[in-house]
């Protein structure tokens, strides 16, 4: 086998097995740890043959949201959005998910933004109603998915590196 050299980003190669695969982050919101969605988050990438990589539950300090959410900070609804995010009325799911496209694959399962736009089949389009409760967050690119591993995940050993032992089965 080829030594397989991982990051704690992930790396735009769309691999075969042994070779170096992209990593993204996905959170399951404090609206889906609430109504019990975080399972079906996790099964949905498990099945397409994602790789858990990386996982917490935490209440996020609100520095770290805002700095998640920097892009948005002129909108009106970025102090509804930290609140929501930071308030403790129930924690957030970090994720890190690994294998060929899933920055591209994960925000196509995620669906869009906003739930009435999103696709019946994607996790938006499936399990909720409102811009503002969409109960869960995929990175939109490989700068962002670098950016927010760092961020939710950026201690030692936070992310961990395993291989699959049927990998042959899932990446040809
Ligand atoms: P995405 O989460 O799909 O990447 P954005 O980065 O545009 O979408 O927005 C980040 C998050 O901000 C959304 O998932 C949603 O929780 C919240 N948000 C976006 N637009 C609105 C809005 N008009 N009203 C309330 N919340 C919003």
């Amino acid at each position: 086998a080829q030594n397989v050299i991982y990051s704690d980003s992930q790396v735009p190669i769309h691999g075969k097995p042994g070779t170096v695969q992209e990593r993204t982050f996905i959170a399951v919101k404090p609206d889906g740890v609430q109504r019990g969605l975080v399972s079906e988050v996790i099964s949905r990438f498990e099945r397409r043959g994602y790789k858990l990589v990386g996982l917490k539950l935490l209440v996020p300090p609100t520095d770290l949201v805002k700095q998640h959410y920097a892009d948005l900070s002129s909108k009106p609804f970025f102090n509804g959005l930290v609140d929501y995010m930071t308030n403790g009325k129930a924690p957030v799911v970090g994720m890190v998910w690994e294998g060929p496209d899933v920055i591209k694959q994960g925000r196509a399962m995620v669906g869009a933004t906003n739930p009435l736009s999103a696709n019946p089949g994607t996790i938006r389009g499936d399990f909720c109603l409102s811009v503002g409760r969409n109960i869960v967050h995929g990175s939109d690119s490989a700068e962002s998915a670098q950016t927010e591993i760092g961020l939710w995940f950026g201690g030692k050993g936070e992310v961990v590196d395993w291989s699959f032992g049927n990998e042959e089965w899932v990446i040809s």
